[in-house]
């Protein structure tokens, strides 16, 4: 369900009736490829997605559940659909007229529904996915990355968070690991199909899977299952490029005050990946995971998406103008991981390349306040606000405040804010009550708009 820590509803009044007025217009004008805002009108509570690849087409076929309930009278429901082709709606059971914009797929529902109503749309697809979804024949792999509306429909909002029943089908015997409980797994015909139940409600951005032809690794921390998938590694090879990750688990459990929040954590070394944090899983580059193999000290990216399961998963920024929260985080923990297990000189190298990134973007006059007003098309110094200086920024706040008071507020804001959205005035709040200072002036020096 959507509960905004603070502040006023996304849904304003006036954005309610222009968001009419342009549902409208993209009706009048059925070719008009205009692109409504999604989600609007509701919450969506839980989807049930049932998955085929064909990894050799490069296709999937789909049937989505979305369960949703309305937060304002509305006719019209719009929701992120990608490059997918739709094939069908049906509305509490009767078909359902809808259309498609460029990346929008707009229902219209048979009578308006009023406020509170629960409602629950069933859409059948198919298609050929850009991005978001990776599928390599030759390689045999298949995975998610961060565009979930790419492979269901979905409302891409991170605030909109909702429970996921997600099953995949694909080519016999390949491993997977997807968001949430794995509650069966069966091979039949020549297809091996996974089911993952998610039970916490998370930002749709988190879902997925990663699924091939792997080697597989386990460990355990605690009662956590931990999984290493990849090829062409050998399973020994798999547990040598992970095996920091029970330690890491312990060290993050610690900092954030909240238990990891699932059974298992599964990583995956993957084709082509920059490092991508999904609900209870990560994934890596095959590249990467052969420099861990090279040099065993390597790690940082292993901790910073780990740290993500805290950092943006369980705590998730409200939108993306507060993205800093997320990554600035998941690198900052990634460094202070290091200082508790190779000592303080490697955390304060990591300090000095943050420093020196933030000088050339100060240089080059691209150095912005890390509330962004906006997060499209983000350039590479765009994204070194985000993660670099976002880093830096709490490392500063560690100078000034000192340690204690510094990890007193980390715990209190994950414990207040497990299973929420939050802003950068949230993180505020929590430094001030621990410190007892006013942070208004750090705050506007670095983090707020100006
Ligand atoms: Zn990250």
């Amino acid at each position: 369900m959507y509960s905004p820590p603070s502040g006023p509803s996304p849904s304003t009044r006036s954005g309610f009736i222009l968001f009419l007025v342009a549902a409208a217009a993209v009706f009048v004008r059925t070719q008009t490829l205009v692109d409504p805002p999604s989600g609007e009108s509701f919450d969506a509570s839980h989807y049930a997605v049932t998955l085929d690849l064909d990894v050799t087409d490069g296709t999937i076929t789909g049937k989505a559940r979305i369960e949703l309930t309305m937060r304002a009278a509305a006719a019209v429901l719009v929701l992120d659909i990608g490059a997918l082709a739709v094939d069908s709606v049906r509305s509490g059971g009767a078909s359902t007229p809808f259309q498609q914009s460029a990346r929008r797929l707009i229902v219209t529902l048979p009578a308006p529904a009023s406020a509170g109503e629960r409602l629950r749309l069933d859409v059948t697809y198919h298609g050929t996915p850009r991005t978001g979804l990776t599928l390599l024949a030759g390689g045999g792999q298949a995975y998610t990355t961060f565009s979930t509306s790419q492979w269901m429909p979905v409302v891409d909002a991170p605030a909109d968070r909702a429970t996921l029943d997600l099953e995949v089908s694909m080519p016999a015997g390949w491993r997977a690991a997807g968001s949430g409980r794995e509650v069966e797994r069966r091979t039949r015909d020549g297809r091996t199909t996974y089911r993952w139940r998610n039970e916490r409600e998370t930002s749709s951005f988190l879902y997925g899977f990663v699924a091939g032809a792997f080697a597989e690794a386990t460990g355990r921390r605690g009662n956590v299952l931990l999984r290493y998938l990849g090829s062409p590694f050998s399973a020994d090879e798999l547990q040598r490029i992970f095996r920091d990750t029970p330690d890491m688990l312990a060290f993050f459990e610690e900092r954030a005050g909240v238990p990891y929040p699932a059974d298992s954590y599964s990583q995956a070394l993957v084709a082509t990946s920059g490092g991508q944090e999904l609900a209870g899983l990560s994934h890596m580059s095959e590249a990467y995971g052969r420099s861990v193999l090279a040099d065993a000290t390597a790690t940082s990216l292993i901790a910073h998406e780990l740290a993500h399961q805290w950092w943006g998963n369980l705590l998730t920024n409200h939108d993306w103008t507060h993205f800093w929260l997320n990554e600035g985080f998941a690198t900052f923990m990634a460094a202070a991981y290091k200082e508790s297990a190779r000592g303080r000189h490697a955390y304060l190298a990591d300090v000095e390349g943050w420093r020196t990134r933030v000088e050339r973007l100060r240089a080059s006059g691209t150095d912005r306040p890390l509330v962004f007003p906006e997060w499209n098309r983000p350039t590479a110094d765009d994204r070194a606000v985000v993660y670099q200086k976002g880093a830096l920024v709490l490392h500063e706040l560690r100078a000034l405040l000192g340690d204690e008071p510094f990890w007193t507020a980390v715990r209190a804001y994950t414990r207040e804010f497990a299973g929420r959205d939050v802003t950068s005035p949230d993180l505020q709040r929590a430094f001030e009550a621990s410190s007892g200072r006013d942070l208004r002036a750090f705050f506007d020096q670095w983090v707020n708009l100006r």
